[in-house]
């Protein structure tokens, strides 16, 4: 639709970042724009059923919870380690380079609750795999892991192969 095409002209390349050879999408001037905010936030949850969102650190917190403000319900934020002060659970996961853990704070998520997990970006599809084993693990069922982004040619969708993935834009 064309406000969510008007959205995708405010996502900046840039080079080299966070390291040599990466080109990075950066969302932040999209998030700043309040329609191209709203396409996205609308677009996100649209027609799923769930009961809670999971927004994952960082950018999946401020997307997340516009999402969860729009359908009426709670938002989870899913964090990188050392950060919470009771974790319910934790997931280790690979990334391209090196390791990383996602955590699930304590008395949030209750088993059977259906979950919209939300990030900003599906690269190499570590992040939103951990993100959505987490939910699983909980006893709770992913309604869909939703993106902005999705760079198809990291093929990240495999290893969260089985979920409902809903990516706005790809490139
Ligand atoms: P993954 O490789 O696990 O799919 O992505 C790792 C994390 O880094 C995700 O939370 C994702 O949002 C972020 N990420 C990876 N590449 C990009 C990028 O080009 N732009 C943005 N905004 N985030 C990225």
């Amino acid at each position: 639709d064309s406000a969510l095409r008007a959205a995708a002209e405010l996502v900046r390349e840039v080079p080299d970042f966070p390291e040599p050879g990466v080109l990075f999408r950066d969302i932040s001037p999209m998030l700043a724009d309040g329609p191209a905010l709203a396409a996205v936030v609308g677009a996100l949850g649209r027609d799923f059923r769930f009961d809670v969102v999971a927004g994952v650190e960082a950018r999946g917190f401020l997307l997340g919870a516009a999402v969860a403000q729009a359908a009426g319900t709670g938002v989870i934020g899913l964090r990188k380690p050392g950060k919470l002060p009771e974790v319910a659970d934790r997931v280790d996961y690979t990334l391209e380079y090196g390791r990383a853990t996602l955590e699930l704070p304590a008395g949030t998520l209750r088993a059977g609750q259906r979950v919209l997990v939300v990030d900003d970006v599906l690269a190499t599809g570590g992040t939103l795999g951990a993100a959505c084993r987490l939910v699983r693990q909980a006893g709770s069922d992913v309604a869909a892991a939703a993106v902005v982004l999705e760079l198809t040619a990291l093929e990240g969708r495999d290893k969260i192969a089985g979920e409902e993935i809903r990516a706005l834009l790809s490139v």
